[in-house]
């Protein structure tokens, strides 16, 4: 199967004529092909987004509200097809991406399309001498660009607050995870979305993305990647004036204290490890417990992570298979340098090869100890089903080890002490914090890392405060 760009309201294949392999991860195989676009379709998508703006930015907000709200009902209604699509293109349970992936795209879509309806300007009085009224308004064209991790989860969580404040929008998925937002290029043609509005160019970082970020008619780029390609970004964008968002990579750790709940620590400590095969930017990868009760937390999670099974994404597992060859060859590397830099393998550490599915990618849940906080294993984003344990004594130690990465995106504290947990909130130098559990979101809430995880935040009215420009008017009596 060959996808196509979706560019000025129709499917067209990139102007260059060639595709890049996509692999199922599950079986190792290729299973379909991807546009290998380049500047020409960049610049084809700008013209249809540029010409579709006024008509679009000015449309009535309930209309434009409607239509979105659309895209996220035929999205439900395709449930099946698109989680299947997901997986098969990610290596993501099946399960998972119809409860999780799937749903959360569509929801992303309907609370912007509702968000719109209930927004209002600023008015700023100076008594009997002026009135000064803040309006927001579009940027114009923008551009989103999103990892593989969660495709059309992420992909769905830029472009919702984009489209609902009245940009038009260019958006690259990851060539590793298309398959979703070549499905949703079909939706948005059934929903009725105007031609221009939203276009979905593929292909690799370096050329589509590249042609994005460099183009001088498009103020503002909304990423979600790794920190490297960040700091690119930001360099690239930066003497353009362009706005940026950054959603970066992190190094989570979980502070774990005596006085928690156990048991309802140990079964959301097993997720926030090693759901979506530990690919997600926000598993707690570095998990720090108190020392009175390292041993049975060890002894304990261990058993625990030996019963996880691990295989095709279609059956019923905990874990589908790591997204590519070269992910999976990355994370073993890390393994194999937690080995070297004095780590003990308490389970996992090695490759998996299910009946029937031997050329796919999959990997054992791998639990490390006996490594120094500052080591690169503990320092280094692995993005993968790795996690080392680490004893602490006191809150100030616990906290010195949390802090010490050159990351700041999420945390994780398991603590009954309420003064604890406030106190350790706000000392940890993360944009999120969850206490006693992980992963809870209400879409109103900022989201967002601080150091090298990122810059700007989306969520609620931040997205929408981002893809718009206020300007004040000010007017005399
Ligand atoms: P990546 O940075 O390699 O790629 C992300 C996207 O950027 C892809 O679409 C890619 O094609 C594109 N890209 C690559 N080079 C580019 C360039 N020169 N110009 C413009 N675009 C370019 O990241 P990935 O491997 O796809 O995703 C994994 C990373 O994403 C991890 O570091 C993870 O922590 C991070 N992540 C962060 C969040 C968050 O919200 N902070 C969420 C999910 C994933």
């Amino acid at each position: 199967m060959k996808m196509l760009n979706y560019i000025n309201g129709t499917l067209v294949a990139p102007i260059s004529g060639d595709y890049l392999d996509n692999t199922d991860p599950s079986t190792g195989e290729i299973f379909s092909y991807v546009p290998d676009s380049d500047e020409r379709d960049v610049q084809l998508a700008y013209e249809a987004a540029n010409a579709a703006f006024p008509t679009w930015s000015k449309m009535a907000k309930s209309k434009r509200s409607a239509i979105m709200m659309k895209v996220a009902s035929l999205l439900l209604e395709n449930l099946d097809r698109f989680a299947k699509a997901e997986s098969q293109d990610n290596g993501k349970p099946v399960w998972l991406a119809e409860s999780v992936d799937i749903p959360r795209a569509a929801s992303n879509f309907e609370f912007y399309a509702t968000a719109i309806l209930h927004d209002s300007a600023e008015t700023h009085e100076m008594e009997d001498v002026a009135l000064n009224y803040t309006m927001r308004q579009p940027l114009g064209v923008v551009g989103c660009i999103s990892p593989w991790n969660l495709p059309l989860y992420l992909f769905s969580w830029k472009i919702a607050p984009a489209l609902a404040s009245g940009n038009c929008v260019i958006a690259k998925p990851s060539e590793v995870t298309p398959l979703t937002a070549y499905l949703l290029s079909e939706i948005c043609i059934e929903a009725g979305m105007p031609a221009g509005v939203l276009n979905i160019v593929h292909g690799l970082g370096p050329k589509v993305g590249e042609a994005m970020i460099v183009h001088p008619d498009i103020p503002a780029i909304s990423f979600t990647g790794g920190t490297a390609t960040g700091k690119h970004i930001a360099r690239q964008a930066a003497p353009m004036f362009k706005k940026l968002s950054l959603e970066l990579g992190g190094k989570n750790p979980n502070l774990i204290f005596a006085d928690c709940d156990f048991e309802k620590m140990i079964k959301t400590t097993l997720r926030s490890s090693f759901a979506n095969q530990g690919e997600i930017c926000l598993c707690g990868s570095r998990i720090l417990v108190e020392e009175s009760i390292y041993t049975q937390f060890k002894e304990r999670f261990v058993e625990e992570v030996r019963k996880l099974k691990v295989g095709h994404p279609s059956g019923d597992v905990n874990m589908g298979a790591i997204v590519s060859k070269g992910h999976m060859e990355k994370v073993q590397s890390y393994i194999e340098l937690g080995k070297e830099e004095g780590g003990t393998v308490l389970c996992g550490g090695n490759r998996v090869y299910p009946e029937g599915y031997e050329g796919g990618f999959y990997l054992e849940p791998t639990v490390i100890e006996g490594l120094d906080y500052d080591c690169r294993t503990n320092q280094e984003e692995i993005f993968g089903p790795v996690v080392t344990i680490m004893p602490f004594k006191t809150d100030e130690e616990a906290l010195m080890y949390a802090n010490s990465t050159k990351f700041g995106l999420a945390a994780t504290v398991w603590t009954s002490n309420l003064n604890r947990a406030h106190k350790v909130a706000a000392e940890l130098h993360t944009g999120i914090v969850w206490i006693n559990t992980w992963l809870l979101r209400d879409l109103r809430t900022p989201f967002g890392g601080v150091k090298q995880s990122g810059v700007g935040r989306e969520g609620g009215f931040e997205a929408l405060r981002f893809f718009t420009e206020p300007k004040n008017v000010c007017i005399k009596f």
